[in-house]
């Protein structure tokens, strides 16, 4: 037994029986950490969920400082390289061409501007950059699909986190796209298994986890989570965080949007999701995937500071920051500075989340790197 598992058993046999182990914590783990667990049920989840709230708020911030450093925040700006056009119909999106929308289409951009962008985005201190095409797949798009690997390959080249959504992927796609450098790939589930047939019908909830594995396949993190405010009730939110909970790996990130409605989509009238509901579910994603960095994407710029610092305290550690997120607007770098500052936060350093970083090294290296303490 490693030392940090000895330790493990003897400081901390309550939390060792109460947690059934599958995995144990990676290296950005305390060793008082209790084992990542991927056997949740989702009751349990449920149970979690439906806690008061301060409490949750209360348990997430303690697994949160596990595992995380709680004064550090992921900076990651967002670029649009291919907007609108899209065949999908999925009905929160701008971008749809099946939806009269204010978004207009345009072809996928050149490799320079991307750069540029992405140069400005390390200046203003963010250490992922992640650009996204409003496309069904990647299928028969081979020019396109090499500007994209170039991209790729430069801006990691520049020292950054690269990360792409481009739709479905299949195996040889993803494997090209790891090849390139990519750091993470982004495909959302949504919502829960029940509910996302109400939200898109174009693909389907298995065909969204095949891309997720042709991700994992690779070597790619995962990065995948859902959007609040779509019409979903409380056990929604509940299925989507337990789809994950039961992945093998935990995707290494886990954005939480809240709904922007858009008019002329089937969405342009919801209501924008309360705040204790937003708070609850990053909580409770917080307890349930503790070495997961938690994204807190579209619509943070509609809530007000004290609203961010209590997702934060949630276990939120990762924000878009920048000029524009995909198709809505996104909190600018001086704001967030300035607000971080006042707040004792930091920007996380490029690869500082170990499970990530793991990948890299695995990618340059042929030794396998352990997986864990225990
Ligand atoms: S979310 Fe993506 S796949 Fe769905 S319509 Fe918008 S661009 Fe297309």
């Amino acid at each position: 037994m490693s030392r940090l598992a000895c330790m493990r058993a003897v400081t901390r046999p309550s939390i060792a029986s109460r947690f059934l182990a599958t995995v144990a914590p990676t290296p950005n783990s305390r060793s008082d950490a209790p084992p990542t667990r991927h056997d949740w049920s989702r009751n349990e989840i449920q149970g979690i969920y439906d806690g008061p709230l301060l409490d949750l708020v209360y348990r997430a911030s303690t697994v949160h400082r596990q595992h995380h450093d709680p004064s550090k925040i992921q900076l990651c700006t967002l670029m649009n390289i291919k907007t609108g056009g899209c065949s999908e119909d999925c009905s929160y999106c701008s971008q749809s061409s099946r939806y009269s929308t204010p978004t207009k289409a345009s072809p996928l951009l050149e490799v320079e501007p991307v750069l540029e962008a992405a140069r400005k985005a390390k200046a203003n201190g963010s250490t992922r950059f992640c650009m996204g095409a409003a496309w069904r797949d990647v299928a028969g798009r081979k020019r396109g699909f090499k500007r994209i690997l170039e991209m790729v390959r430069e801006i990691r080249g520049m020292g950054m986190e690269v990360c792409t959504t481009l739709g479905m992927l299949t195996p040889e796609q993803a494997r090209l796209l790891k090849e390139a450098g990519l750091t993470a790939y982004n495909h959302n589930l949504d919502t829960s298994r029940e509910f996302y047939p109400q939200i898109i019908t174009t693909r389907s909830y298995d065909d969204r986890l095949g891309t997720i594995n042709a991700v994992r396949e690779a070597g790619i993190s995962v990065c995948s989570g859902g959007i609040l405010g779509l019409g979903e009730a409380d056990h929604d939110r509940v299925g989507l965080i337990y789809e994950v909970a039961r992945m093998p790996e935990h995707p290494e990130s886990f954005p939480v949007n809240a709904l922007v409605p858009i008019s002329g989509t089937p969405l342009e009238n919801n209501e924008r999701v309360p705040h204790d509901t937003l708070v609850r579910t990053i909580a409770t994603a917080r307890i349930v995937l503790p070495e997961t960095i938690i994204r807190l994407a579209a619509g943070r710029n509609t809530l007000s500071e004290a609203e961010q610092m209590m997702c934060f305290m949630a276990g939120a550690n990762a924000v878009f920051t920048g000029e524009q997120m995909l198709t809505t607007p996104c909190s600018p770098w001086d704001v967030d500075k300035e607000m971080m500052g006042k707040w004792g936060l930091r920007g996380m350093d490029s690869f500082e989340q170990k499970n990530v970083a793991r990948k890299e090294d695995a990618a340059q290296c042929p030794i396998k790197i352990p997986t864990g303490t225990g």
